[in-house]
């Protein structure tokens, strides 16, 4: 087999923005190996038992509505947030080329005025109907990976948050919906056409943001029927992964939660998008259900996302808890979280990749639950709290690996248990 005929696609939709730029300069940083796979899931056990794409295998493409370029992006993130250092962003500029060459225009089609505001590339005519584009969107994705001559793609949404979408009786069906797609107003926002494109394609579709991707009963039983892998939404990365670790702590201590107020303040695009009210709402609904979700109550709960352009692509959240012990004793946690946001996003969205191509290539479809730990509202599964969703994972991970060495020949499992252990032949 020709060795591009092993690699897997990696299709970003919001190709340009912080997190696709991170991922771009880290993936092609750790394939040129000047730096260890810090952060990643997948590199380290029990998931680097199972017989993942290889991260030198994985070629970037992705849709965008900006004409701000990758490396224009990636340059920003070096020097105004000082993620990258200017050697590194040197090494891998044939890289982000190679990246840029492959992104083709998207749609702001049903994302609302903010969004719509950020689109400076000429866009498709093709594009004011949602079935012309979900057609456009397959022809890219077909493209791509028959250009690369790729085994697969998987099709992650790293794009701005839309506005909330109201519910629509289309929304219940397939059969309803597939109609409603070829009328004049989009039934639907872009992060959803994108989803049934990838999905009509046979692609995993992955949303690691709060807009509404594959969220709809009809989408759902579109992936169902397709034998297709999905996943959402929003990647957990900052405080909602604090919350989720604090507050089984508090449940499996008898601690009552009275109240939880977070006050979270960012900078870069996201943060700029997100000051918008409707934006907003989307993050908050995602943010705001895990800590009753884990409680098993109701204590007040209060979050709010300040934008603050200075801090670029830094994130603080304060954090205050209430929250009382024996004989009703009040007590209070505070705490201050400091992330980098595409730093923190960036190795989840590769692990996303390679867990959903693995997924795919076991012939098995429909919501990956077992994912739950990557996001803040994860679908298929009510499990918010952290250390659950992580056994999630590993017993998936053990059934697998079950599976794996079921089906290969016993020598070769010696074989592969001695390359793993670096004993010398
Ligand atoms: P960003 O603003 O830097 O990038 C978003 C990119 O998406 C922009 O380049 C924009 O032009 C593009 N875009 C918007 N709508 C599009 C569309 N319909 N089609 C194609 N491209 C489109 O934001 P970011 O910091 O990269 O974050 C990306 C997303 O990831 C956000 O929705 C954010 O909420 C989500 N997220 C990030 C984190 C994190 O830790 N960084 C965690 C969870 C979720």
């Amino acid at each position: 087999m020709a060795d591009t005929q092993r690699k897997l696609g990696l299709w970003l939709i919001g190709a340009s923005g912080n997190v696709a730029a991170t991922i771009a300069v880290g993936l092609a940083a750790l394939q040129r190996r000047k730096h260890a796979p810090v952060g990643m899931l997948t590199e380290q056990p029990p998931l680097d038992a199972l017989p993942l794409r290889p991260l030198k295998d994985i070629l970037l493409g992705g849709h965008e509505i900006s004409t701000r370029t990758v490396a224009q992006t990636a340059q920003a993130l070096a020097t105004e947030s000082r993620i990258f250092d200017h050697e590194l962003l040197k090494a891998v500029a044939p890289d982000l080329r190679t990246f840029q060459k492959n992104i083709r225009t998207g749609s702001a089609l049903g994302c609302g005025t903010t969004i719509t505001r950020l689109a400076s590339r000429k866009m498709n005519a093709g594009a004011a109907n949602a079935r012309a584009f979900i057609n456009q969107v397959r022809k890219d994705l077909r493209n791509f990976q028959s250009r690369n001559k790729l085994e697969r793609v998987v099709v992650i949404n790293v794009a701005s948050t839309e506005p909330r979408s109201p519910r629509r009786k289309s929304h219940a069906t397939w059969a309803a919906l597939s109609k409603a797609l070829s009328q004049n107003t989009s039934p639907l926002p872009a992060s959803s056409l994108y989803a049934i494109a990838a999905i009509e394609s046979s692609m995993p579709y992955v949303n690691f943001t709060p807009s509404l991707g594959v969220d709809v009963p009809a989408i759902l039983e579109l992936a169902v029927a397709n034998n297709v892998p999905v996943m959402g939404a929003d990647g957990k990365t900052g405080e909602t992964l604090l919350k989720t670790v604090l507050a089984p702590m508090c449940r499996d201590r008898a601690l009552q939660i009275d109240s939880w107020v977070g006050h979270n303040v960012l900078g870069n695009g996201d943060g700029e998008v997100l000051d918008s009210a409707a934006n907003k709402s989307a993050k908050l609904e995602t943010k705001n259900g895990v800590i009753a979700s884990i409680a098993g109550y109701a204590p007040q709960v209060r979050t709010s996302i300040e934008y603050v352009k200075s801090l670029n692509d830094w994130k603080t959240a304060w954090d205050h808890v209430h929250f009382r012990g024996f004989l009703d004793t009040q007590m209070t946690l505070q705490f201050v979280w400091q992330g980098c946001d595409s730093i923190l996003a960036a190795p989840l969205v590769l692990d996303l990749a390679r867990l959903a191509d693995y997924h795919a290539a076991g012939n098995q479809g429909g919501v990956m639950s077992h994912l739950a730990c990557f996001f803040k509202s994860p679908m298929g599964t009510r499990q918010h709290a952290f250390g659950p969703q992580m056994k999630m994972l590993a017993d998936y991970a053990a059934e697998n690996l079950v599976r794996e060495n079921e089906s290969n020949p016993p020598q070769h499992r010696k074989a592969k248990a001695r390359r793993k252990r670096r004993i010398p032949r």
